[in-house]
């Protein structure tokens, strides 16, 4: 965190430099002393340092400027830094006038010109003051904060970017202007320079209105375009399989390139607590495994595109080539695909106008604290919207969950249906279903239909949340890649029809356990047919499968 500021205002050069010169002696190492010749550079300066979130000390004016005197700048000042002290510096003909700004203007205190010497005139009063502010001081968030409207879907999108991407933010609601001070100033500084929201400031001043996820990235530091055009192994997809095979891949020495839409963790990096993973037995949140495999995978040399999505491929000759969303190309040896599967959308009357607008996909995490103290509709039964319910239960006033089924018990696991018996404010509906959501600019209520009653009843209702199922997306292989009917890839045993291999294989053997019918392009993880769809078996698929790569390289 920068220090904190002291900042000096005088019009007269010679005094500011004099007044420069004994703060840096005594307080420059905790201290950022700035100064400025007027009280308009100077309110422009303290809105240039709100915007980087700095903090702001100590005022230290002269009374007699022309255009603004001290205490009209120490006015307005103050709307910015509330809590800084105020001291005003004044030639003896002023004392009058000083003594009556401590009480009309909420000056802490005078000092008189010359203050020589600092040691007995100047350090001891401002070392009372700063004392006193340090005491009361809470340092300010040290990274981006992001200015928008809750119920924006461009700002959800924001802040899922974030926090799927591990950056800790700070989230400023501006419907909370006028309770919250704060964001007002906030507020009226960015709208100076821009009507779109949402906004970004970042630490180094600068901010990004609206920005897309790659430009994001690029501010970040993320990496979106890989520094070799060809690779020994590129994975398509960084969730619990591609991390895993990108750890493996590495770790023997293949150059290994990951490439990921959204944020590495993929589905569970969305989960708040996988309790069945080997070696956790209080559980892990979906965030921290994906933070400290991409750090592994970090560690190995590979390199990470994100976001950056595959969409399309092609074969030539040996060489297996994605298609990137920039229209760039990677090539490969190898090709390991293992993008996972994505949530089914809410088929029903309103909902895909209200997505990102109270109407949410897997992100139980992001919305959370935003839901204190609300009712919150979960829609599915299966363990994600169990795992869900039970971390917007330490949130929220009530959770509802509205379950399709007559009981939990055929879609979710037992230890979690216990905890959900054990909480009191998860409320769960079976044989139910959303018929219709409604709203203007945001969700306001839901449609529930009741299998038993066959009755439909609107309820008031400001964030759902929807876990109904997934399904791969896998269209960007079209015509190279053998699917099933809903999109899973073929691989290994399941491409073999009547004991004969695929159509357009050319290899004296058969297509390795998680090899497509392309030689060299696998498939692994929650995308792959008849996979178990579980975070172990993702990352045991993904490790066992770099031992086929290398068998595969071996011999072409
Ligand atoms: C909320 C929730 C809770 C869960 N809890 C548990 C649990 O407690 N225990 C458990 O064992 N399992 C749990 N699961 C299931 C588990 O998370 C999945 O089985 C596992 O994540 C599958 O891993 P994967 O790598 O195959 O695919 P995914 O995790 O789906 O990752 C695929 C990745 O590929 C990316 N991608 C997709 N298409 C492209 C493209 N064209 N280009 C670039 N990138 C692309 C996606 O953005 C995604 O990040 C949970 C799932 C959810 C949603």
């Amino acid at each position: 965190m920068a220090k904190p500021v002291l900042l000096t205002v005088d019009d007269d050069a010679e005094v500011l430099r004099a007044v420069e010169r004994d703060l840096r002696r005594h307080y420059a190492d905790r201290y950022r002393v700035l100064r400025a010749e007027s009280g308009a550079t100077a309110l422009e300066a303290l809105r240039g340092l709100k915007k980087r979130n700095d903090a702001v000390s100590l005022f230290l004016v002269d009374q007699r400027m022309p255009h603004m005197t001290g205490v009209e700048f120490i006015g307005q000042a103050m709307d910015l830094y509330p809590n800084a002290k105020r001291v005003l510096l004044t030639a003896y003909a002023d004392t009058d006038a000083a003594i009556r700004a401590i009480n009309d203007a909420k000056i802490h205190h005078y000092l008189l010109k010359p203050w020589d010497p600092p040691e007995e005139h100047l350090y001891p009063a401002l070392d009372d003051l700063l004392e006193d502010w340090r005491a009361s001081f809470r340092p300010p968030f040290d990274g981006p904060r992001v200015l928008g409207h809750r119920w924006s879907p461009d700002s959800y999108a924001v802040r899922d970017f974030l926090a799927r991407n591990q950056v800790p933010y700070r989230w400023l609601d501006v419907e909370t202007a006028e309770r919250d001070a704060e964001v007002r100033r906030l507020a009226e500084i960015v709208r100076a320079e821009t009507t779109q929201l949402p906004v970004v400031l970042f630490t180094d001043g600068s901010s990004l209105a609206n920005p897309s996820a790659t430009q994001l990235a690029e501010k970040l530091g993320l990496r979106v375009r890989a520094e070799m055009a060809f690779h020994d192994l590129v994975i398509v997809g960084g969730g619990p399989a591609g991390l895993a095979a990108a750890v493996y891949g590495a770790s023997e020495g293949l150059r290994t390139v990951m490439i990921e839409r959204e944020a590495p963790g993929g589905q569970a990096g969305m989960s708040s607590r996988i309790e069945n993973y080997l070696g956790f037995p209080s559980g892990l949140s979906g965030a921290d495994l994906a933070r400290r495999a991409v750090a592994q995978a970090r560690r190995f040399g590979v390199e990470i595109l994100t976001p950056q999505q595959a969409v399309a491929v092609r074969v030539e000759g040996p060489s297996r080539i994605v298609k990137l969303a920039d229209g760039s190309e990677l090539g490969s040896k190898a090709l390991l695909i293992a993008t996972g599967v994505s949530y089914r959308k809410l088929d029903v009357p309103g909902a895909d106008g209200l997505q990102g607008r109270g109407v949410y996909y897997g992100s139980a995490m992001t919305e959370a604290m935003a839901c204190r103290d609300e009712d919150v509709y979960i829609v599915g039964g299966a363990n994600s919207a169990g795992q869900a319910a039970m971390y917007f239960s330490k949130y929220a006033r009530r959770v509802v969950m509205l379950v399709r089924g007559g009981s939990l018990a055929a879609s979710m696991s037992q230890y979690l249906i216990e905890q959900i018996k054990r909480t009191p404010n998860i409320h769960v509906e079976t044989g139910t279903r959303v018929a219709e959501v409604h709203g203007e600019g945001r969700l306001e209520a839901i449609s529930i239909h009741c299998a038993e009653s066959g009755q439909t009843d609107k309820v008031p209702a400001a964030s759902l949340f929807v876990f109904i199922g997934a399904e791969p997306l896998t269209d960007w292989l079209g015509g190279v890649v053998e699917r099933d009917q809903r999109g899973f890839i073929l691989t290994g045993s399941d491409l073999m029809h009547d004991g004969k291999r695929p159509q357009g294989w050319t290899l004296d053997r058969d297509p390795y356990l998680p090899e497509t019918n392309v030689p060299g392009i696998f498939a692994v993880g929650d995308v792959r047919h008849g996979s178990v769809k579980r975070v172990a078996s993702g990352v045991g698929e993904g490790s066992i499968a770099v031992q086929f790569i290398h068998q595969y390289l071996s011999a072409v």
